[in-house]
């Protein structure tokens, strides 16, 4: 093995292996022996001279950094929070300056290449984008659908994403560039996680370095796109084109379609001025409530209402009432909130070969899934969870759609609980069909009660019938359940 020594900012040294790199647009990646990092050098050769840059670089592996505890001069409060962190981003560790200017950042995890697939795709890392096009999809679903993940895993890797940006967004920061080049997910495990982390933006400080990846670009960007730098109408990637880059991700992973790209051609001589056009100033939402020019060009589609009103509210939020007022478009944290909400209405298919395997329970006259098109027969426990917003008064502040093994965490418990990363994931009861009945099987809680007023220890099932009210826990803000039976 060919290696070499690397020089890091702070004196330590790093091997590599000097073989034939993976090649960016901006930089050279080799790996260190172990494969368990790599060494990227800038191609451009000003990049170390460059002082703004290694400033930028220095604040993002310091004070900036959700990976490393703040007790380590992190931005992470404490070792849970920069361990969770640590798994959604490729945050760099080091910077390098001999025998070139670049960094060192962990290696992608192995599960975020295709280990076997198509032979164009053998060896690649998985962004989203080869999840999307047909012809994957097509040979995926042949050959590997397991690949593919079920619409929780989907779930999953889109709230990692969602947490991932809000954190980045709380800390003052913006990526600049998300897109599917940036996010490489793991459909099959449900995970996600950020790369490309050395662009960041620090909002006030410094500036972004690349506009953004077509497809993602927020319209204000694209349409002021021809103005000088400096020109202070020029609108930069910041954390409400995030924003915009985020949903668009969402919509377009989520529904296999871009939210922008429907039907109608915009005026223009080439396709260029066309696309800038139609992602820019004349953009228009696909599934815009009033306004149907640019529908999608299939005639069956899923529309983003099947998945439910909480995300529907925040694709027409992103699509319809701020796709050009950017200050209006829902943050990251109100994605989290939504996936999270939503989460807790997704219920199984009946269809054992449907490949989404899960869809969102919403519309209870007409209980489908709108992937396959497999009408639901049976009962859903439908939860209703009250919390005490002011003494005697009890709110809805959840639902809750039960199906066979359904596991229930403190977050559905308690109305202060949210999960985050550090929020104790152990499962506090279950739901369970026995014998042509609905239950909720007690594991841990010490207080729960009976519609009649009995306590239920631990061990213990209350069956779940229509209109009974079920207290989880008799502690401070501890919810009550009220069941609806709906039969379908
Ligand atoms: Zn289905």
């Amino acid at each position: 093995m060919n290696t070499e020594k690397a020089t890091l900012k702070d004196g330590r040294t790093i091997e590599f292996v000097h073989d034939q790199p993976r090649s960016g647009t901006m930089k050279e990646v080799y790996f260190t022996p172990d494969r368990k990092s790599v060494v990227c050098f800038y191609k451009d050769p000003c990049a170390g001279s460059d002082a703004n840059r290694l400033q930028r670089l220095q604040m993002i592996l310091g004070a900036y950094n959700p990976t490393l505890p703040q007790s380590h001069g992190g931005a992470a409060q404490n070792d849970i929070e920069a361990d969770y962190y640590r798994k959604l981003f490729c945050w760099p560790t080091g910077i390098v300056v001999q025998p070139r200017f670049g960094l060192v950042t962990p290696a992608y995890p192995s599960n975020f290449f295709f280990p076997t697939g198509p032979v164009w795709l053998k060896g690649e890392e998985k962004n989203g984008m080869w999840f999307i096009g047909p012809k994957n999809r097509k040979w995926f679903e042949k050959n590997q659908p397991s690949e593919l993940g079920s619409l929780i895993q989907h779930f999953s890797l889109c709230l990692q994403i969602a947490r991932a940006v809000a954190r980045l967004h709380n800390a003052g920061l913006a990526h600049s560039d998300l897109s599917h080049n940036n996010v490489l997910i793991d459909p099959s495990k449900g995970m996600s996680i950020i790369i490309d982390i050395d662009s960041l933006v620090v909002e006030g400080l410094f500036p972004p370095d690349v506009l953004g990846t077509k497809g993602y670009i927020a319209p204000e960007v694209l349409s002021t796109i021809q103005l000088d730098l400096k020109d202070p109408k020029r609108k930069n990637p910041n954390a409400r084109t995030d924003q915009h880059a985020l949903a668009a991700f969402f919509y377009w992973y989520l529904l296999g379609r871009h939210p922008l790209d429907g039907r109608r051609i915009p005026p223009g001589n080439t396709a260029e001025e066309q696309d800038l056009l139609a992602f820019g100033s004349q953009a228009i939402f696909c599934e815009h409530p009033s306004d149907s020019s640019n529908r999608p060009e299939e005639k069956q589609y899923v529309p983003c209402s099947a998945l439910g009103p909480l995300l529907y509210d925040l694709f027409i939020r992103a699509f319809v009432k701020s796709l050009h007022s950017p200050s209006d478009r829902p943050t990251a944290l109100e994605w989290v909130r939504g996936f999270v909400k939503t989460w807790d209405l997704l219920i199984p298919c009946s269809n054992s070969s449907c490949l989404h395997k899960w869809f969102v329970f919403h519309n209870s006259t007409d209980i489908r899934c709108p992937f396959c098109g497999t009408r639901f027969k049976g009962t859903i426990p439908f939860l209703k969870l009250r919390a005490e917003s002011r003494p005697g008064q009890w709110a809805m502040d959840g639902q809750l759609a039960v199906y066979n093994q359904l596991p229930i965490f403190k977050w559905h418990i308690y109305s202060r609980v949210f999960p985050s990363p550090e929020t104790d994931r152990t499962r506090q009861a279950y739901c369970v069909f026995h014998e042509g009945k609905w239950f909720l099987v007690n594991e841990k809680l010490t207080s729960l009660t009976s519609p009649g007023g009995n306590r239920v220890p631990p061990g213990q099932a209350v069956e779940l019938k229509d209109g009974a009210q079920i207290r989880f826990s008799q502690e401070h803000n501890g919810r009550i359940a009220e069941v609806q039976m709906i039969r379908s």
